[in-house]
Parts: C-alpha cells; sequence; structure tokens
C-alpha cells in the first residue's frame, strides 16, 4: 500500500507559457480548477523584475512589453538542461531577456532586480511560478498547502523530472509524485475506469499548448499507462498563430498609413497581445476585433478579423499538426480505427478548426473536451494527488504507473550496449546486473551509463558516468552488482557494489547531454531499427574479438607456468610466442578487422596451442 499524505493536496500543471492549478473535491466528486487574483483559470508562466519588486504570473505578462530583458517565461524549455545544449543555445537567440553559462554548464538568467544584476536559475524561477499557484490554491482553499502532484511532459528525461521536483521543493511544497502529462490527462477523463482487466484502450492525446505540440499514443490495461509512442513539435504552438496574425495586421498598417512597425519592439508586443486575445475570441465567435491606441507614431489603430481569414492564415500550421498526428500513430503501431480515445489538450486545440481536422481524421470520432483543453492536466494531477491523500472521499482505487521510453544499461567491453532496464518497463523498477572486471588488477570500473536501443553504447544518449574502485585481483573475479532503480517520478539512480564486500557507491544519474525531445526518442527508436543489420555485425565482431581476446588472456595465463612452457619444444614455443603477439597486433588493430579475421585467427590458434599441448601430454602419457 502507497504512502498516504495527510492534509489537501493539489495537482499543478506547470506549463511553458500558461500554469494551472486544480484540487480533488470530494463532496462534487470533480477536480476543481482554481482562479487567480485576476479571475483566469490559467496563469502565464511568467516572472518579472523591477526596481521596485518582483511580479508573478498575470501581473508580470502584462508589463512584458515594457520590461522586456527582465521578464523571464520559457523556463520549462531550460530546465534540467546544460546551457551548451543545442536546444538552449537555439532558443536563447529568442529571448530577450539574457542567458549565460553559470558552474558546470548550468545556465544561469541574468535580470536586473531593485538595480542589482541577480542571477536566477531555470529551477528558481519555476519554483516562483509553483509559489504563486500554491499561493492560489491556498487562498481557495483557505489553509495551506504542502503537498502537489507536479506534471511533465512524457519525454522529459531524469534530469528534467529531478529539476522539476527540485523547483516544487524551493517553493516549499513537497511534490509527492510527478506524472506525465498525456497520462493526467487521460485520468482527468477516468479513462482507466473504461479500461477494464480483459481488454485494453488505445488513447490518442493530442496537446496544442502556446508554444510546443506533443502528441502521443497510450494504452492502458489494468490501471497500467503505457506510453507507447510520442512525437512533436518543440517550437509550434499558439504564439505561431499569434505571430501569423501580427504580421497580417503589420501589412495592414503599413497599406493603410504607410508606415512599418515591424522594427519596434514594443509597438509589436502590444499588437501581439491584442492578436491573442482575438485569436480567443475566434475560438467561439466569427470575428473578433482590434483597437490599440497610439500603436505607432500616436496613430491609434482599428480593425477586425474574421474565424475564416485567421484559419486561412493558419491552415499550413494546422496542416502540419495533422502530419504529426498520423506519424505518430504509424509508429505506435495503433490503426486510427483502433483508437478508442482521442483526447484534446492545451488552450490551442480550443481552435475550431484544429477539433474539426482532428475529428475528419478520425472519422467523425467523438472528442474528448468536456474538460477545457488547458485545464486538464492540472485536473488529471489533482485527481492523482487526491488518490495519495489521506482520508479522500475519492472512490477511484488506481494503481499508476509509467513506463521507461528507453532502455537503460551499461557500456560493456567491445563499446557494447549491456541492457539492465529494457523499454517499455513499467515504473517504478529495480533491477540489477553482476559485472566483472575485464582486466588483471583493475584497480577501478569506469561506469558509462546510457539510454537507447543501439546494441552499441556510444550511438546511444549518455546519461551519467561514475568511477568505482576495486581491489587488485585477476580479471573476472570481482563481480560488481550494478543496481538500476527508478523511482515514480521516473528519476533513475544507479548503485554499485562490490559483492566481496568492499567499496559501494551510489549515485542519482542526471543527463550530461539534457534532454531528449519526443523527437530525439523517436528518431532513436527508428535508428534501431534502421541499423539492425549493422548492429548485428558489429555485435558479431565484438563476441568474435572479444572470443578471441579470452583465448588469448587464458593462452598467456598458461605460458607463464613454468611447468608447462618447460615441456614444450622450442619450435612450439616459438610459433606459440609468435601467434600471441600476432593475436596481440589484431586485436590492437580491430578497428581495421572484420569479424571473420578474429574468428579464423582463434581457430589458427587454436590448432598451434592445442597440437603443442597434444604434445606435452602425449610425453606425459608415454612416460607413465
Ligand atoms: P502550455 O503550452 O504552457 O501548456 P496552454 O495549454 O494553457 O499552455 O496553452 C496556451 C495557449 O493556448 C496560448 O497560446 C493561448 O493563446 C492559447 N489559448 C488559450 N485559450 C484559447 C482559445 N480559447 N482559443 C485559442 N487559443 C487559446
Ligand atoms: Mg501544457
Amino acid at each position: 500500500m502507497a504512502k498516504k499524505y495527510k492534509g489537501p493536496a493539489i495537482g499543478i500543471d506547470l506549463g511553458t507559457t500558461y500554469s494551472c492549478v486544480a484540487v480533488w473535491q470530494g463532496q462534487n466528486n470533480r477536480a476543481e480548477i482554481i482562479h487567480n487574483d485576476q479571475g483566469n483559470r490559467t496563469t502565464p508562466s511568467f516572472v518579472a523584475f523591477t526596481d521596485s519588486q518582483r511580479l508573478i504570473g498575470d501581473a508580470a505578462k502584462n508589463q512584458a512589453a515594457s520590461n522586456p530583458a527582465n521578464t523571464i517565461f520559457d523556463a520549462k524549455r531550460l530546465i534540467g538542461r546544460k546551457y551548451s545544449d543545442p536546444v538552449i543555445q537555439n532558443d536563447i537567440q529568442l529571448w530577450p531577456f539574457k542567458v549565460v553559462a553559470g558552474k558546470d554548464d548550468k545556465p544561469e538568467i541574468r535580470v536586473l532586480y531593485k538595480g542589482d544584476e541577480k542571477c536566477f536559475c531555470a529551477e528558481e524561477i519555476s519554483s516562483m511560478v509553483l509559489t504563486k499557484m500554491r499561493e492560489i490554491a491556498e487562498k481557495f482553499l483557505g489553509s495551506t498547502v504542502e503537498n502537489a502532484v507536479v506534471t511533465v511532459p512524457a519525454y522529459f528525461n531524469d534530469s528534467q523530472r529531478k529539476a522539476t521536483k527540485d523547483a516544487g521543493a524551493i517553493a516549499g511544497l513537497n511534490v509527492i509524485r510527478i506524472i506525465n502529462e498525456p497520462t493526467a490527462a487521460a485520468l482527468a477523463y477516468g479513462l482507466q475506469k473504461r479500461a477494464n482487466c480483459v481488454e485494453e484502450r488505445n488513447i490518442f492525446i493530442f496537446d496544442l499548448g502556446g508554444g510546443t505540440f506533443d502528441v502521443s499514443v497510450l494504452k492502458i490495461k489494468n490501471n497500467l499507462f503505457d506510453v507507447k509512442a510520442t512525437a512533436g513539435d518543440t517550437h509550434l504552438g499558439g504564439e505561431d498563430f499569434d505571430n501569423r496574425m501580427v504580421n497580417h495586421f503589420v501589412m495592414e498598417f503599413k497599406r493603410k498609413h504607410d508606415k512599418d512597425l515591424s522594427g519596434n519592439p514594443r509597438a509589436l508586443r502590444r499588437l501581439r497581445s491584442a492578436c491573442e486575445r482575438a485569436k480567443r475570441t475566434l475560438s467561439f465567435d466569427t470575428d473578433a476585433t482590434i483597437d490599440i491606441d497610439a500603436l505607432f507614431e500616436g496613430i491609434d489603430f482599428q480593425s477586425a478579423i474574421t474565424r475564416a481569414k485567421f484559419e486561412q492564415l493558419n491552415l499550413d500550421l494546422f496542416e502540419k499538426c495533422m502530419k504529426t498526428v498520423e506519424s505518430c500513430l504509424t509508429d505506435s503501431k495503433v490503426n486510427k480505427s483502433s483508437v478508442d480515445d482521442v483526447v484534446l489538450v492545451g488552450g490551442s486545440s480550443r481552435i475550431p478548426k484544429i477539433q474539426q481536422m482532428l475529428q475528419d481524421f478520425f472519422m467523425w470520432k467523438d472528442l474528448c473536451l468536456s474538460i477545457n483543453p488547458d485545464e486538464a492536466v492540472a485536473y488529471g494531477a489533482a485527481v492523482q494527488a487526491s488518490l495519495l491523500c489521506e482520508d479522500t472521499e475519492n472512490s477511484l482505487n488506481l494503481v499508476l504507473r509509467d513506463v521507461t521510453p528507453l532502455s537503460l544499461g551499461m557500456l560493456v567491453r567491445g563499446d557494447v550496449m549491456s541492457v539492465v532496464i529494457p523499454r517499455n518497463t513499467q515504473i517504478p523498477v529495480k533491477m540489477m546486473h553482476n559485472y566483472f572486471t575485464v582486466k588483471d588488477d583493475q584497480s577501478n570500473i569506469f561506469f558509462r551509463v546510457y539510454e537507447g536501443e543501439r546494441l552499441k553504447a556510444t550511438e546511444n544518449n549518455l546519461l551519467g558516468s561514475f568511477n568505482f574502485s576495486i581491489p587488485p585481483a585477476p580479471r573476472g573475479h570481482i563481480p560488481v552488482k550494478v543496481c538500476f532503480s527508478i523511482d515514480v517520478d521516473g528519476i533513475l539512480n544507479v548503485s554499485a557494489k562490490e559483492e566481496t564486500g568492499g567499496n559501494e557507491k551510489d549515485i542519482t544519474i542526471t543527463s550530461e547531454k539534457g534532454r531528449l525531445t519526443t523527437l530525439e526518442i523517436e528518431r532513436m527508436i527508428q535508428e534501431a531499427e534502421n541499423f539492425k543489420k549493422e548492429d548485428m555485425k558489429f555485435m558479431e565482431k565484438v563476441n568474435a574479438l572479444n572470443g578471441l581476446d579470452d583465448y588469448l588472456y587464458n593462452m598467456r595465463k598458461v605460458m607463464k607456468d613454468d611447468s608447462v612452457t618447460s615441456m614444450l619444444n622450442s619450435l612450439d614455443k616459438m610459433k606459440i610466442n609468435a601467434a600471441m603477439i600476432k593475436g596481440k597486433r589484431l586485436i590492437d588493430d580491430k578497428q581495421e578487422q572484420e569479424a571473420f579475421v578474429f574468428v579464423e585467427f582463434q581457430r589458427e590458434l587454436e590448432s598451434i596451442f592445442e597440437s603443442a599441448m597434444e604434445k606435452i601430454n602425449k610425453s606425459y602419457s608415454d612416460e607413465d
């Protein structure tokens, strides 16, 4: 039985552009989305610093136009990543605020606050947003809140999950569980209840938010949530639709007033805010107006846009979304007619045209949208939170589990990926593997932990490494038990223990390279498929090479034994020594060789060595 937590527990969807908080209300048998002090049900994930104060949420976003360098957003894109990560290097060019490399290549955000330069890491910015969400909940509940379930994208790696958990801790929250956003959305609709013990249910989650687009295929069976496939675009969402509208009006302004406002950041930002509002209106009305005082060079701007025009401006982007839907289904090997539920998530999936395109694609299947798409994730997080709490009036009795998106393992001799936890294993999980030294008197083992599906370890993604020291002994004599454990939040811990009772080491693996995007995960799985033949060839070579190496090792041991060598005739001794030298050369030269060279040479060695040994045995028996 899982541990139960005391007091109210909330669910928080910590989004890239907007965050949302919800709490389970047992008496109503549903989760309540809590509105903030502005009356909004979602809160911008924005933090701003001024000469006199710190602002979070709507207040921060509203002043962004006049204080761009000190208004921070997109912390979710930074969290748990390294500064040198190409993703970060790309994003930096788009941000109006300053990000520099800090200690250990950790990105640092530099702002001016009350006249002084201040540095913050992404966790700290996210913790400020979480604090705001917590305060919103506390005001509603009239009590303090300590426990929270926080959601993350399905493709977040350990490092990103751990950093998100840290952000919660900085906000004074006890993050009782980190769950995947698509899983939360499925929970919000109680879809696990429809998948009973015998039948499984295929669920398609379409999440189009402010700046990111994520789709996933989930399989639910026995209350287990299995992420079958994920796909998406890390730079596609509501902001792109806003930009299309902005460009449209910039051109209109030019036509009307013969003036180009596109070089004026402040005018652009004011126009963008107006466009976002108009876009929201167009989701329930067929036209919307724009009205901005003194937009540029004192000129007031008034205009209107129809829903049809908005759709026309964005049609190629909408179609791009549908292509991703298709490819995700193909990868999951789930036919669209076998999809039982289509769940809409993310504020941008409120756009009617998108809903219609999805409905057409899934052959007029009903879409799950009774819960507002931008609230579904927080709703599900609140469901999960109540399940983990004491005296919950939530009658659902379920255990939630997610799966590992990629295999996890170690690099072993010959650059082979030795898998400890296979892909798609349900978490939490703990698995062990024994490893042995490969050299005599080896004083340490350098463990490298990888994720991926390739048989060659270095073709996979390096998550971390550590040195483990061991007492000297002949090779293969010291077993080191390595244990991989992934906790309920998907955080990987690797421990090594020398079985003879010596050294022990325990580390939490945080990714060295940083986040793998959904696309990268998919690419890795696809690549493993494509490179299967090549990988088999690689394994054949490694096995042949290791076979030869082992044989040579044993030969060398025998040749060190005087009682044997003294029996050998000098010609055989010369032959064996020459063959051993050639063998070593072949191994040193392994890059150039093919598998059959090692196999053939090993046969040659065996025949030389065995015929010499036979002669010794024969001379023994002759003596008898
Ligand atoms: P996140 O991507 O941070 O998880 P959301 O899922 O809340 O955030 O999505 C935010 C995006 O949804 C914003 O671009 C916002 O403009 C857009 N959005 C919110 N409501 C609507 C609506 N009614 N119609 C169209 N877009 C909307
Ligand atoms: Mg979201």
